[in-house]
Order: C-alpha cells, then structure tokens, then sequence
C-alpha cells in the first residue's frame, strides 16, 4: 500500500488508486450488521452471487474536498443515500438506512485522511458505495444476502488544461435504458448497455453520446453518464424522463441556477432544441460542467454548433465555478449541501 508521500497529485486521473482501507456492512437474516474495516481490496462472493449473474448491483459516486482552510467536506451525501435506497426499490435489494450510510461515509474518510488532496491540487477524493446480492440463486430471484462497502480512491482535477468545451454524438443505433426499465437507478446493468456505443464514440472523437429517449428517439436523455442541460434566453432547461437518472449535480445547478435570477425547466427536450441553445453542458460529480462545443448527430448527417467561439459560455462558467466554490469553501453553503469534516 503506497503513502501519500509517493502521491503526486498532479498527475492524477481518474483511475483507481489503492488507499488503506475500505468499510463494509453486511445484510443478513433480513438485517445490516455493524460496520466492519477491511485492509483488503479484494472480496470474495459465492460463484452464484445474483450480482454476477442477475445483475444485483447498484453503486454512487460522490467526492470528499479539502478546502482553502483545510477542512474537508462532503457534497450532499444525503441525496446519493437517498438515491441508493431508490436504486434499491428499483431492482429488490434491501434499503440501507441514510445513518448506516453517512457513518460508512465518516469511517472511510477518517481511515484514509492520508489520501485526500490537497486544496491547491485541485484534486478530490471520490467516494464509491457498492451494495451487491450476495446470496446464491440460480432461478430469478433476489438473493437472501448483501454487501454494502465503500472504497476511495483520490482522483485528479477533471479539467487539467482548464474548463474546455468537447464535440458530443447522437447515434440512434443504441440505447442505454428502456423507459419503464432501469434508467432511474444507478446500476451496473445501465454502464454495460452504454459502453459500446462510448467506446465508439471515443474512437470518433467524442467525449460522450447523447442518447436520445429509446421510444421515439426525438427527447434528449442524457449524455452518456452525465445529465444534459441547455441555456437560452436565461433559461436553464433540462430534460424530464422516465429513463434518466436524476443527477444530484444537476438538482444542485437548478438550484444555483434559480440562485442566479435564471428561469428553470425541466421538461421534454426535443432533439431540435439543440439548433436554439446559447450553452450547453453535461454535469455529473466527475467533472461537475463539461460544456458541450458541438453535437454532431451521425443518423441524420446534422450538425449542431454550440459553442461558436470554443468557449464556454458565460452562464455554464459561472455556475461552475459557484459550485465548485460550495464544494470547496470558497462560497458560503446557504443550501446547508455540504457535510463538513472540522479535523480530518
Ligand atoms: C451518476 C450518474 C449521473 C450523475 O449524477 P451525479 O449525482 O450528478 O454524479 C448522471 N447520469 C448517470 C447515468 C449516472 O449514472
């Protein structure tokens, strides 16, 4: 295991880097057990776990920063418990208390101080909960055992040459979720439908598909993992859907949007919308805004500039930067988002 001495923050990705230790509770005999501390990356799970083979499997994402003063804070964790118990409801595993899920948060945090980066690096420690079927079922049925862990990992500034904005496509050849199926949930099942048509998308030159609704193909969904907004005439606009998995970045910018004296939609929007919008972004906890310079839609031979000088826009910069500053510090938190961490 490496210490933080060998770190060099600066050149950090987005990858996977060991830290000491991860936290992990388990449901048996239809109860969560007490949090235990592992020191292994590894676990070990019966072949017949129905998180291998029925696809039991639901995760979050959030980020620990370390702010100007030190102190270290949490953005809205609340909500990624929230959603983890609505992933829950969605595909039959059991709920794990907001409590239960907070003080997984706080262990890790406190077990691997080591690893969260500095204020001046710009970088931050991403947080991933997991909570899989661990109960062996060979017929199709949820499984009588769980693990909830959660591991960090630190991870480099999103934007290392700075907020740039990236070509986007739509290719109508692929889904990722259906609208009665599993789009609301954040589940493993949701990555493996998207990762072809990312995979292509990157070889293209993209930095991400913008999928369309799956039964009409005419509403933009989301932009591969991250949700989609639109600017026009001080608007902030972003889809309504049955199949997207609502953003806690993209509730967080409504609301500093609103903030901000912008009006805020959030309804159907026609793929056609995209020829009327001054910005557009993706937004998600990795990289909070990537501004989207262009979508090319490759069906349709149409191309859709956004960004007509490479830039982002103006209301996109401020919106990110005011977030970032609540996750940092550096702008007061009058929404009450963020956890905050006085001695870590
Ligand atoms: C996690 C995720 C997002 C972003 O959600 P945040 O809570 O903002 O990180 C958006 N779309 C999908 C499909 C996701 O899985």
């Amino acid at each position: 295991m490496e210490n933080k001495q060998e770190l060099d923050w600066s050149s950090l990705g987005f990858g996977y880097h060991p830290t000491h230790y991860n936290v992990r509770c388990y449901w048996r005999d239809g109860a969560w057990g007490e949090l235990e501390v592992s020191d292994s990356e590894m676990i070990t799970i019966p072949m017949a776990a129905t998180s291998l083979h029925y696809g039991q499997e639901a995760f979050e994402g959030l980020k620990a920063f370390r702010g100007r003063d030190g102190k270290v804070r949490v953005f809205r964790p609340e909500e990624n418990a929230a959603r983890l118990q609505s992933t829950c409801r969605g595909i039959l595993m059991p709920e794990l208390p907001t409590e239960r899920f907070l003080e997984a948060i706080d262990r890790v945090l406190e077990l691997n101080k080591d690893f969260i980066p500095p204020y001046e690096s710009g970088a931050s420690l991403y947080i991933r909960p997991l909570l899989i079927g661990l109960g062996k079922q060979v017929g199709i049925a949820p499984a009588n055992e769980y693990l909830f862990l959660v591991f960090v990992t630190p991870v480099g500034a999103y934007f290392k040459t700075g907020f740039r904005p990236s070509p986007m496509a739509i290719m109508r050849g692929y889904d990722r979720a259906a609208p009665l199926g599993t789009g609301t949930y954040k589940v493993g099942g949701n990555y493996a439908a998207s990762l072809k048509s990312g995979v292509l998308a990157h070889e293209l030159g993209y930095s991400a598909v913008i999928y369309l609704d799956a039964k009409e193909k005419l509403y933009i969904d989301e932009c591969g993992p991250a949700n989609f907004f639109g600017i026009r005439e001080n608007t902030y606009i972003t889809p309504k859907s049955s199949s997207i998995l609502p953003s806690v970045t993209n509730k967080s910018l409504m609301q500093l949007a609103q903030d901000m004296g912008l009006k805020v939609e959030q309804r159907p929007v026609h793929v056609d919308e995209l020829a009327t919008f001054e910005e557009a972004g993706a937004c998600g906890t990795a990289a909070v805004i990537s501004p989207i310079l262009r979508v090319d839609d490759l069906d349709e031979h149409k191309q859709y500039i956004i960004s007509k000088d490479g830039n982002p826009g103006p209301i996109s910069t401020a919106l990110y930067e005011r977030l970032r500053a609540i996750q940092y510090g550096d702008y007061p938190d009058e929404h009450g988002w963020v956890r905050l961490y006085e001695s870590l």
